[in-house]
């Protein structure tokens, strides 16, 4: 077996919409490909031993079992990849449980499809899944544990830890989308201008000099105790001499702690002698040089949380340890706490296993045992200093018992320090009592304190803290999205895209939009190239000041990584013709329309789809969409518009010379379409198409008539605002025409314009774009051949591995069989192609130039009309 293509999709895609995160297998079965699992002996067993879990894949069969009783009757080794990354996910603790398997084009060669939560470890999965496979087939002994290990490592690494999954999982839960916006914790929720950011407990509303003064202890203290808050007696040292006053003054028990030190580094708690302060103050004075000097107060650790001005949870926090039982040693005690199933790596489960480190070790050293030491029975021993979950601590929930002066000095707290989300450590006896009566005290506040003891505490109510904060970013009734127009179809998709960003801009909004030049920011270029990909959608999705995004949605991007975006508002199919065939798996048109139907299959329930009627693949899009529909034709009489019309449907139509939207039987007329630039005095017809496609977008955002007519009036094609969409020069006695088209659907089209032309002849400069199949050359040579009188045939660039003949034969060849005895040439270089089609133009002509650099081609014609001007003056 080998895997000949790994793409990781990150959006709704081709395989699947409703399960975005997903890897996409390339998978050579070579040698196996003709065996089913059945038919290798013991393979069933051995897959059962290694993978006993695998029991609850249900696979087809739909029940627990399911995928055992297939392989035991024979399925494919594909599919045995498939579950074994998907549950070697599981076992890191990465459920993520979506897979399919297809038969590929080529022979013997399969789709691999199963989902991920991060797709490093998705993509580790895979390999992995692979190697096992083999390993299992040839009955190899094999240790998964490694493996296991490697994708709990990528989990830690990568993966959210448990207070911003909780958030945004809170907010996934009310349709708020997020985009990550780095390999941290650094996260975008909703889109464009109505976006908000975290990173873990931080917000975007987190006050900076809230996050100071927290960081700072005597700052916050101070400040708490002026509001009458119970603070720790204390001071601040830098040597013994000082530290002697401070202890005549404060007398025993004390802590001693660096000013500025986190995770309790350096704290050494209820000091009584003289002796152990000295030690106290060097180990603080390893981290820093000022140390606190406390009162040591009695009691249990204590976290109350606070969002948005208000108390929501508090837990009891109890650092790791083990309680002796008179027979085993402290290791034994510490590997029996650890296999307690709630205890995981890292972050990834509700505790986190103990590890006996090196302050760990200093504890017991400090107690004169060591980790072989028995504990009496009963006897209780911490294993670290601070309560920590991630050092292996509890948590208890006691959000109920907090007492009412408790939970106002809470908010008061939060309210001084300054912080949206605040963290206050209390040290105490009893929550349930007044701090101030049962002699505890505040000792820290911290700013991002994590959710996980909330979430997730060891006993006692889990608190869904993460809404309060998601109500905090998002007030009900406040928008986290903006409006996205998304455009696909094989042909006129940046047209309609610049056009529905010229009417969106002329109503007021900053839109962003994305093209095959570029990226747009209010009309302002910002990236140029081919921006039709996930990427780029996102990339107008973070702009912070976009309050409207148009996205044109090449087929490329959404076979590379899906969607950029979870949603749309509206989607828009303009056609499905036969281009980039046999490319990325896509052999059929069928396959094709699949490919653009995530578009209309990804508008939000309340959207609209938006489909061409007259196109068959199109049309067909309609069924079974959760959206509704509004569909446009080039025929108001087309059944299928009358249908749907009839049903009280929305669509838009070309009749009598107008562009009308048609709305129960009503005939809403936009404008004449003689008066609509775009359409070329009406002679460029499916350039009509892409019209009525933009005025139903305008219409279903409730833009009025008058703005929609405006905006078509005034959307001028130029080589500046289109630039290689039917750019038209005048020369004295002849026209060009520049156009990007490239497939036949386009070069249809552009055939349809020209019909109407009063010209004596027409020349077009035709290329064969290397990346496409030879009947797909014939065809481009046929339409050519019917189109024009004289054709000039060039090659682009970049033949991506093709002859120059393998191209230019079958083009000859489909211009010779509709129109024998054409002029017909081969002047490989574009530039030079154009050159000898301007100087050898005869009077009344056109010459259709099919460019792949718009930009190279519109330079040199209009340098040959400078000189044309020049010539005609002499
Ligand atoms: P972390 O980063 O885990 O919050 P830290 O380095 O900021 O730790 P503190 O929170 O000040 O340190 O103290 C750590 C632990 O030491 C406290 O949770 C508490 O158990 C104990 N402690 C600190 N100061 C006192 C005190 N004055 N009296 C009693 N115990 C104390
Ligand atoms: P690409 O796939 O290169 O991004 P596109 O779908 O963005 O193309 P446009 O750039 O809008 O399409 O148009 C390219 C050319 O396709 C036009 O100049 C015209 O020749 C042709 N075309 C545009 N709209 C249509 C349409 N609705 N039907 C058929 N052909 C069209
Ligand atoms: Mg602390
Ligand atoms: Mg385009």
């Amino acid at each position: 077996m080998k895997i000949t293509d790994l793409r990781i999709m990150r959006g709704p895609n081709y395989w699947s919409v409703e399960h975005p995160k997903i890897i996409v297998l390339k998978l050579d079965l070579e040698k196996l490909a003709d065996t089913l699992t059945h038919e290798v002996t013991g393979f069933a067993d051995r897959l059962k031993r290694l993978f006993p879990d695998m029991y609850a894949h249900r696979a087809s069969e739909g029940v627990a079992g399911g995928f055992f009783k297939s392989v035991e009757e024979g399925t494919t080794f594909a599919h045995v990849v498939q579950h074994i990354a998907l549950e070697l996910q599981t076992m890191a603790g990465m459920e993520s449980g979506y897979g399919r398997c297809y038969m590929a084009h080529e022979q013997g060669t399969h789709f691999v499809i199963f989902s991920y939560q991060e797709e490093r470890a998705g993509e580790y999965a895979a390999h992995a899944a692979l190697r096992i496979a083999e390993a299992l087939i040839k009955g190899e002994k094999f240790k998964i544990d490694e493996d296991v290990d490697r994708l709990h490592q990528i989990r830690e690494d990568e993966y959210f830890g448990p207070s911003t999954y909780s958030i945004v999982s809170e907010a996934e839960s009310r349709g708020i989308p997020y985009i990550r916006l780095n390999r941290h914790s650094l996260i975008q929720l909703g889109y464009g201008v109505n976006q908000k950011r975290i990173q873990a407990t931080m917000t975007c509303g987190t006050a900076c000099f809230a996050v100071e003064i927290a960081g700072d202890k005597n700052a916050t203290k101070e400040l708490l105790e002026e509001a009458g808050i119970p603070v720790p007696k204390g001071t601040t040292v830098y040597d013994q001499e000082e530290l002697k006053r401070a202890i005549d003054r404060l007398g025993y028990p004390l802590v001693l702690k660096p000013l500025d030190g986190n995770h309790g580094k350096g704290a050494t708690i209820n000091i009584t002698n003289w002796k152990d302060a000295l030690k106290g103050l060097a180990a603080a004075q390893q981290y820093s040089g000022a140390v606190m000097v406390e009162r040591y107060i009695q009691g249990f650790d204590f976290r109350l949380l606070v969002i948005n001005k208000k108390f929501v949870a508090a837990a009891k926090r109890t650092p790791a340890m083990v309680t002796g039982d008179g027979a085993s040693t402290i290791k034994q005690l510490v590997d029996r706490a650890n296999k307690d199933p709630r205890r995981g790596v890292g972050h990834e489960k509700a505790l986190t296993r103990i590890k006996i480190d090196q302050h760990t070790k200093n504890i017991l050293k400090a107690k004169e045992l060591t980790t072989q030491s028995v504990l009496p029975e009963g006897e209780v021993l911490y294993l670290k200093s601070t309560a920590n979950i991630s050092t292996g601590g509890t948590a208890t929930d006691v959000t109920d018992l907090v007492d009412p002066y408790n939970i106002l000095m809470a908010e008061r707290i939060a309210g001084l320090v300054g912080l949206d989300i605040c963290g206050i450590d209390v040290m105490t006896t009893d929550i349930a009592i007044p701090l101030n009566e049962a002699g505890g005290a505040v000792l820290e506040v911290n700013a991002a304190p994590g959710f996980r003891m909330h979430i997730s505490p060891t006993y006692g109510l889990p608190r869904n803290v993460a809404e309060p904060v998601v109500d905090m970013l998002f007030p009900h009734g406040k928008p986290a999205r903006i409006p996205i127009v998304a455009v696909t179809g094989t042909n006129g998709k940046t047209t309609t895209t610049r056009l529905i960003a010229h009417m969106v801009k002329n109503k007021g909004y900053r839109v962003g939009y994305t093209t095959t030049e570029g990226i747009y920011i209010q009309d302002k270029l910002l990236e140029k190239g081919d921006t039709t990909g996930a990427y780029s959608a996102q990339f107008v999705l973070k702009d912070p000041t976009v309050d409207f995004a148009v996205l044109e949605c090449a087929r490329g991007g959404l076979l590379r990584s899906g969607l950029g975006f979870d949603q749309c508002d509206i989607g828009i199919v303009t056609n499905v013709s036969s281009d980039h065939l046999g490319l990325r798996d896509i052999h059929t048109l069928e396959d094709l329309a699949n490919v653009k139907s995530v578009i209309p299959k990804s508008v939000s329930k309340d959207g609209y789809a938006i489909l061409n009627a007259d196109d068959d693949l199109v049309y067909a899009m309609a069924e079974g969409l959760k959206c509704k529909v509004a569909f446009f034709s080039m025929d108001e009489n087309n059944p299928r518009i009358l249908k749907h019309i009839a049903k009280g449907g929305l669509a838009a139509v070309f009749e009598n010379g107008y562009i009308s939207i048609f709305k129960n039987s009503y005939k809403i007329r936009i404008d004449r379409v003689g008066d609509v630039p775009l359409t070329f005095g009406g002679k460029a017809k499916f350039n009509i198409e892409n019209i009525l496609a933009a005025a139903l977008a305008g219409y279903v955002s409730h833009f009025d008539i008058e703005d929609i007519k405006r905006a078509l009036r005034t959307f001028i094609p130029s080589p500046d605002k289109t630039p290689g969409r039917m750019n038209l020069f005048e020369f004295p006695n002849f026209e060009v025409l520049v156009d990007y088209a490239h497939n036949v659907g386009g070069l249809k089209a552009i055939g349809g314009f020209m019909e109407d032309l009063e010209v004596s002849r027409k020349v077009g400069i035709i290329a064969g774009v290397g990346d496409r199949r030879t009947q797909d050359f014939y065809e481009m040579g046929q339409v050519a051949g019917e189109i024009f009188d004289e054709i000039i045939i060039r090659l682009d660039n970049d033949l991506r591995g093709k002859t120059p003949e393998e191209i230019t034969l079958p083009m000859l060849q489909g211009i010779e069989d509709v129109a024998p005895h054409k002029q017909v040439k081969v002047i490989p270089e574009e530039m030079r192609a154009i050159a000898y089609a301007l100087e050898n133009a005869e009077p009344d002509s056109i010459v259709a130039i099919f460019t792949e650099d718009v930009h190279e081609s519109v330079k040199m014609v209009e340098s040959f009309k400078v000189i044309q001007h020049r010539s005609n003056m002499l």
